[in-house]
């Protein structure tokens, strides 16, 4: 892959995606599209037969044959939103369109919204883009490199401490032609032979072939039915070896991302979240255009979460801003 090829390709832009999504009734209709491309189907009893109801705030099904109702948004990441649709949409067109992603700060001045909702919002939908990406796993050839998040490798500031530091495995398939699929960070416990072992089972597809930078922990990935190969030392030092360019790739463009974009926040707590991003808009970089039409598959296939689901139980850290 060469990065030009990123670089160039169109997106969606701003007056192109306002002729498509710029009014509540557009928007309704493409989430509805999204949801149900061959046509409203009950989620009760799968029944296709429906009359619509008249008056209420948001599109809304009755079921022909069980009689229950289901709005548009029920049942998924927009459930109980007071949110307009098109200022989700919009939310979700700057996300996916910024590059290195975009902070709540900087989401909360273009969409004009106070910066608790545009935290909610973005973490929202950053947690709709990790349990879709969470569906996926890896095959073939995966080099993979432990790192952490708030360590010196994503570029947190020196002297935060440990507590605030959260180890990840950075991995990435390979295809035949050696060209990079699909990436995923993971935040695992550690790089024990257990964690390893662990997260090996959840993210790798059994007969792959992991290498490594002969962390002893990776040795574990055999318990999934993968092949593992360490390179130790040698005449280069691993991170020079070609076999790693990908991975080495991925993990400094994040390291780019999280020190130009975000704020220093809790890793420990929201880390996962910022990781799933990144490997979401690194999964999707060929198809820039159709991103954002992608972006709310993810939102209607999540499940409804709260705020105090999505905020954990303290605030978030935040530190003077650049942003
Ligand atoms: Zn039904």
């Amino acid at each position: 892959m060469k990065m030009n090829r990123v670089q160039f390709q169109p997106g969606l832009s701003l007056p192109e995606f306002y002729r498509q999504f710029g009014t509540e009734e557009q928007c309704a209709e493409a989430l509805e599209q999204a949801r149900w491309p061959e046509g409203f189907r009950c989620p009760h009893g799968q029944s296709t037969a429906y009359y619509l109801l008249r008056g209420r705030p948001r599109k809304t099904f009755q079921c022909a044959a069980c009689r229950r109702q289901t709005s548009l948004i029920a049942g998924n990441l927009f459930q109980n939103t007071q949110l307009s649709l098109t200022l989700w949409f919009l939310a979700i067109y700057l996300v996916s369109e910024a590059k290195t992603g975009l902070s709540a700060l900087a989401l909360k001045r273009q969409l004009g919204v106070s910066y608790p909702t545009a935290w909610l919002l973005h973490h929202k939908l950053m947690q709709a883009m990790s349990e879709r990406d969470a569906l996926y796993t890896l095959r073939g050839t995966v080099p993979v490199d432990e790192a952490y998040l708030g360590g010196e490798r994503t570029g947190g500031k020196a002297g935060r401490g440990s507590e605030n530091k959260m180890p990840f495995v950075a991995a990435v398939s390979m295809d035949h032609k050696n060209h990079p699929t699909f990436v995923k960070f993971s935040p695992v416990p550690g790089f024990t032979l257990t964690a390893i072992a662990a997260w090996a089972k959840d993210n790798l597809i059994p007969g792959g072939s992991v290498i490594s930078e002969g962390l002893d922990g990776f040795r574990a990935v055999t318990k999934a039915g993968c092949s593992h190969q360490a390179f130790v030392v040698g005449g280069k030092k691993p991170k020079e070896r070609p076999e790693f360019h990908w991975v080495n790739t991925v993990l400094g463009n994040l390291k780019t991302s999280l020190a130009g974009t975000y704020h220093a926040f809790d890793f420990n707590k929201y880390g996962a979240r910022y990781l799933a991003e990144a490997a979401y808009r690194f999964n999707r970089r060929f198809r820039l255009d159709t991103l954002p039409l992608r972006l709310w598959v993810a939102p209607i296939a999540c499940p409804p979460h709260t705020e105090t689901g999505i905020r954990g139980q303290a605030e978030e850290y935040c530190s003077s801003g650049k942003n």
